[in-house]
């Protein structure tokens, strides 16, 4: 058959589970950030794929790579942001039947710490350039490849601190996370609290004579549990939720507990805000138990992030996929930094699920590894300013 070339047709599956593998043979874990182990592999592949490559360490130690392959003669019509966390999270070496860094093949698997959670993800996109330039095809746009440090920790020392030093410009962004090969164009945030419930103490004969903080506590977490503490109900992400964490109460085995304190972790949908789910807490709790005292104390805030399905860029990459149904994540991703804070049209689209991230005995389908490169080769070649559509 004689037609348009096809960048998909360039992926080579034994050069991308190549590079997943050297990826993942890298030990990057976060905690504490060895992100630089894997630096010098990453310089190496993106500059024979001829890209501008750059090393930037916003916070010593904590290397970020920063690639960008232009068309030839500078005709580069916009700019295609790919955001990849090059950290992975810690292992618990005693839960895996073999060991995190030496990636293995099995069967139709490829297994290895950050296998799905996300080695796999970067090398399907930088396997789609390689495609293009094996079958002879441009990129329209200019590709940029943001290969960042301390995702799984907050990414105040990656993504976040390259927004903050103006590093970050793009027409949109894929984020090759695992979806399962799924669209996400929304993602959940979170809201984690500290309550304090105040009591009086009393002696431990007479546990009625005095307001037990635990006591409170107690009726306050079988509200707040699961419970309903929002009216929200998001099309991708569904309804919020509410994890009672941690609990510290009381003073002595004899004595009625004059305080008690629990942190809760709040999933937001997009659209709430703090101050939102700070009155829905409220709520929750002064029916559940009046009269009670207590303050909240705001801990760590990862804000939720979204772009409409029926956005121009959503739909572009959900047609290369050959689907016309999006998805909501029920965690964050560094997605939201370029949401919220740059306005660049982002989603989430790669190999893998989260059900495995974070995982003892991590894995993914090579397949899906080999599906996400051709989707992502053909994205570079028909890529261009005008698809991506309006900023949010
Ligand atoms: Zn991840």
């Amino acid at each position: 058959m004689i037609g348009r070339p096809d960048a998909a047709d360039g992926v080579s599956p034994e050069r991308l589970v190549a590079l997943a593998e050297t990826l993942i043979r890298c030990d990057t874990q976060n905690p504490p950030g060895r992100e630089a182990s894997v630096v010098a592999d990453l310089v190496g592949v993106l500059e024979a794929l001829g890209c501008d490559v750059d090393v930037v360490e916003p916070v010593p130690g904590r290397p970020s790579v920063l690639a960008t392959y232009r068309p030839p003669e500078d005709r580069a019509e916009g700019t295609l942001l790919i955001n990849g966390h090059i950290d992975v999270v810690p292992v618990v070496a005693e839960a895996w039947t073999r060991p995190p860094f030496e990636p293995a093949r099995v069967g139709t698997r490829l297994y290895g710490r950050g296998a799905a959670d996300m080695k796999g993800g970067i090398a399907s996109a930088i396997e789609g350039l390689a495609a293009c330039r094996a079958v002879g095809i441009e990129p329209r746009a200019a590709i940029v490849f943001h290969l960042v440090a301390d995702e799984e920790t907050g990414g105040a020392a990656g993504t976040e601190a390259l927004v903050a030093a103006g590093r970050v410009g793009a027409d949109a962004c894929i984020v090759p996370e695992p979806t399962e090969l799924r669209v996400s164009v929304a993602e959940r945030g979170t809201v984690q609290v500290e309550v304090h419930v105040e009591g009086e103490a009393g002696h431990g004969s007479e546990p009625g004579a005095a307001r037990s903080a635990i006591a409170d506590a107690a009726r306050m977490i079988t509200a707040l549990h699961d419970g309903a503490v929002s009216d929200v109900v998001h099309p991708q992400v569904g309804t919020p939720t509410c994890n009672v964490a941690l609990v510290d109460g009381g003073v002595a085995r004899n004595v009625v507990a004059p305080s008690c304190t629990f942190v809760l972790d709040r999933r937001t949908a997009p659209g709430e805000s703090v101050d939102t789910v700070f009155a829905g807490l409220r709520r929750v709790i002064d029916a559940a138990c009046p009269g009670a005292a207590y303050t909240l104390r705001q801990l760590v805030v990862v804000e939720p992030s979204e772009i409409a399905p029926d956005h121009p860029f959503p739909r572009f990459v959900a047609e290369l996929t050959g689907s016309d149904s999006f998805v909501g994540l029920s965690l964050g991703t560094d997605g939201r930094f370029l949401r919220n804070r740059l306005g660049i049209p982002t989603v989430v689209y790669g190999p893998g699920s989260i059900r495995q991230a974070h995982t003892a005995d991590e894995w993914v389908e090579v397949d899906e590894l080999v599906t996400a490169a051709r989707t992502f080769a053909r994205a570079y070649a028909g890529f261009s300013a005008t698809v991506a559509g309006p900023r949010l």
